[in-house]
């Protein structure tokens, strides 16, 4: 086919190149090629999960470059159904800033990318019912650049489909409060690592889980004491019926108070154990109580079997279960992955983040407010802060 290079164009923004130029074949078959300052990747599409709250939540993360010599600034960004064209989320300036991370800091005070600067934009999309869910998604971005102005579409993506991984919790008992969890928690959703020269988010949907007593405390007594919190000692079971990959044990509790110094990433989770769940999901429980743990590698487990007790090694400030499901069978070097819980219950949440690390530090009873909807949830991830019941 003959191809005829036509309309060639460019406009040069202090000796930058951004566009447009279009190599025009054929009316029908017109490519538009243009110089952008900025490129885009997803690495990880995103699972669909069905919160607590009975919507449909997309955890993902873009990962921008500028790739020119002058600061680039995000000013805006819209997240699109790919085949509809139905915007489902915006973004402006500051809104993009506060999902940024640069230079590996979690967290920005800025939508700055500087020159040749990588930022990874951490993602949260709602979505009402499993129909309104998109098959592929793009994303519409305005970036400034030397005070102009230029649209560009970034990270075109395919959905997966919403998770169907169902788990028995990890837990037994009442008041458990699901910290650093789904969505926009920084400690975890944030936690993406450079290992053996890739990026991995293990910690996507992972959740700290605490405890409360009948007064709302996380602890009663001593703050350097593990076994002054509520949560130090409790069982944990398997989520699933699994074969047990990975079980340490014999590491020290970290003293509560602080995360401990010059902690080796792959001493991080502590005494621990991980299940392949099979389909390529595997669980961890982190942190565990020294010679707690009743499970060795290469045992089948069944689902409610119990594997050790909540406790604080490794990488961990204070008595907590991490608990995350990811695609590997590495915790650390592999991508977290969504998961829903079979049932329980849940009618308060903590007001915030920050009220969370209070109760933790001072001991006092935690602040709560109440959830809107039914309090019994089948099948959904129960959302950051809830406070849940596992009592069936
Ligand atoms: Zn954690």
């Amino acid at each position: 086919m003959k191809r005829i290079l036509g309309g060639i164009l460019s406009i040069v923004i202090a000796g930058y190149t951004v566009a447009p130029l279009r190599a025009a074949t054929d009316a029908a078959e017109a490519i538009a090629i243009r110089i952008t300052p900025v490129v885009a990747s997803i690495d990880n599409l995103p699972i669909p999960v069905k919160g607590s709250d009975g919507l449909f939540h997309l955890v993902y993360e873009v990962n921008i470059v500028n790739v020119t010599n002058e600061t680039a600034t995000l000013n805006r960004l819209d997240v699109v159904d790919a085949r509809s064209g139905h915007t489902l989320a915006s973004l402006d300036a500051s809104q993009i800033a506060q999902r940024l991370s640069v230079a590996s800091s979690r967290t920005s005070t800025t939508a700055d990318l500087g020159p040749s600067q990588m930022g990874i934009l951490y993602l949260h999309v709602l979505v009402h019912g499993a129909q309104a869910i998109p098959a592929s998604l793009k994303h519409e971005l305005t970036v400034t650049l030397k005070g102009q102005s230029l649209a560009e579409t970034i990270a075109p993506a395919a959905v997966r489909p919403p998770t169907t991984l169902v788990l028995a919790p990890p837990l037994k008992g009442r008041r458990y409060v699901a910290g650093d969890g789904c969505c926009d928690s920084i400690r975890h959703v944030r936690a993406t690592l450079p290992i053996n020269g890739q990026l991995f988010d293990g910690q996507r949907f992972a959740i700290d889980w605490e405890q409360l007593d009948a007064q709302g405390r996380i602890r009663v007594g001593d703050s350097k004491t593990p076994e002054s919190y509520v949560i130090y000692g409790q069982p944990v079971y398997a989520a699933a019926n699994a074969t047990v990959v990975a079980a340490v044990d014999g590491m020290p509790n970290s003293p509560p108070g602080a995360l401990p110094a010059n902690m080796r990433a792959d001493e991080a989770d502590g005494n621990h154990v991980v299940l392949d769940l099979g389909h390529g999901n595997y669980a961890l429980y982190a942190h565990l109580a020294p010679h707690s743990l009743m499970v060795k590698p290469g045992q089948r487990v069944r689902e409610g079997q119990m594997l050790g007790r909540v406790g604080t090694s490794g990488n961990s400030s204070e008595p907590h279960l991490h608990f995350q499901v990811s695609n590997g069978p590495l915790p650390l070097a592999s991508n977290g992955v969504p998961y829903v819980l079979r049932q329980f219950t849940a009618s308060q949440r903590v007001t915030s983040t920050a009220a969370f690390d209070k109760a933790t530090e001072d001991g006092q009873p935690i602040a709560v407010e109440p959830l809107d909807g039914p309090s019994r949830h089948a099948d959904v991830l129960p959302l950051d802060l809830s406070i849940v019941d596992f009592t069936h």
